[in-house]
């Protein structure tokens, strides 16, 4: 217990220490009481200390996820927590998690990489994609999107649950309201025309200009947006995450999955031709709905299984594996093929 407590302390405390280096002052006020020495060696504070001025993001950065981390696998005891303690998490909950880990572990060593100037490899996040081909300029993220887009008819949205730095984010969202007693799941909003309305405009968009950038259209493996720092990629996720609570608790679980995003919306499209699916065994369920419950993209999973489907064939379903998870009698079950 003391250990736990100590690296929640240890993380705030190196939180605060980066936060008080990027002041400054504060770092030049603390080391006032050995600022005698450094005179005497013909030098200052801010001079010795720049180090730590210069890297104060980093420290943020760091306090930040040994914060996280200790808090996911170390929960402080309580119902508040049940629902953020990791040892509690279903089969395919883990493993999602240990995926988004790995996305934004590369995502991190590819930034570490291009700030050191060890690689030019541009972004291939759908901004790269999207704002640059609308002026006829594509690159890598260009192709990898391309191949996203084909590789739904092998994983379906699976993309979306596994892979999208997004996710992780709507997921402890919604886990903190249920933990709070405010089950996201539960939301009654449903307007699911509106993110085809986006999507469609979107795609409308993109297409008149590159129309209008013909002559012009030009591909390069260097074209693409540069990287963003280290800091502004963790600030982001971390300046959401409010935002997406906030929003998440008056429109539903994963809201923006649901309504907003041409990406998600383009793929909804086709999802259902989708080699990776959650297969039913109608034999065995006993028609409880705690599947339905716990879908975080509100499937209908019941009139799936009513309808006799031998598998989840649904514009919405994103591979999560939750409801097999959630099925008490294992009627479902998640995998390739129909
Ligand atoms: S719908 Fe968009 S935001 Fe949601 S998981 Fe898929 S790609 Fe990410
Ligand atoms: S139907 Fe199952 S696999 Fe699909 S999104 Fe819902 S919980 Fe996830
Ligand atoms: S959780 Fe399983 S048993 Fe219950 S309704 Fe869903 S598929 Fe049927």
């Amino acid at each position: 217990m003391k250990t736990k407590k100590n690296i929640l302390i240890l993380g705030v405390f190196t939180a605060l220490f980066g936060l008080a280096a990027s002041t400054k002052e504060f770092l030049g006020c603390i080391s006032l009481p050995i600022d005698g020495l450094f005179y005497l060696a013909g030098t200052n504070s801010h001079h010795v200390l720049a180090f730590f001025l210069d890297i104060n993001n980093f420290f943020i950065i760091a306090g930040f996820l040994i914060v996280v981390f200790s808090l996911m696998f170390f929960p402080p005891e309580g119902p508040l927590n049940a629902s953020l303690k990791f040892e509690k998490w279903n089969t395919w909950k883990k493993r999602r998690a240990y995926a988004h880990l790995l996305i934004c572990s590369l995502i991190m060593v590819h930034i570490v990489l291009f700030e050191a100037g060890i690689t030019k490899f541009p972004s291939i996040c759908p901004l790269s994609f999207a704002e640059l081909g609308n002026v006829g300029v594509f690159g890598p993220a260009a192709a990898f999107w391309a191949a996203m887009f084909l590789l739904v008819f092998v994983f379906g949205r699976g993309l979306c649950a596994w892979a999208c730095v997004y996710t992780p984010v709507q997921e402890r969202s919604a886990e903190i309201l249920k933990a709070a007693g405010m089950d996201p799941n539960r939301k009654k909003f449903k307007r699911r025309y509106i993110i085809y309305l986006l999507t469609v405009l979107f795609w409308f968009a993109f297409i008149f200009n590159i129309i209008k950038h013909f002559e012009n259209l030009n591909f390069s493996p260097n074209n693409g947006l540069g990287l963003i720092s280290m800091w502004v990629f963790i600030a982001g996720l971390l300046t959401i995450f409010p935002i997406t609570v906030f929003l998440t608790h008056y429109f539903g679980n994963r809201f923006f999955c649901k309504y907003l995003c041409p990406i998600g919306g383009t793929m909804a499209i086709y999802n259902r031709f989708g080699l990776l699916r959650v297969k039913i065994n109608n034999s065995k369920c006993v028609d409880c709905s705690k599947c339905e419950k716990n879908c975080q993209m509100g499937v209908e999973i019941s009139r799936h299984v009513r309808d006799s489907g031998a598998s989840i064939k649904d514009s919405s379903c994103i591979a999560c594996g939750d409801c097999v998870d959630s099925c008490p009698t294992k009627a479902l079950k998640l995998g390739f093929g129909s």
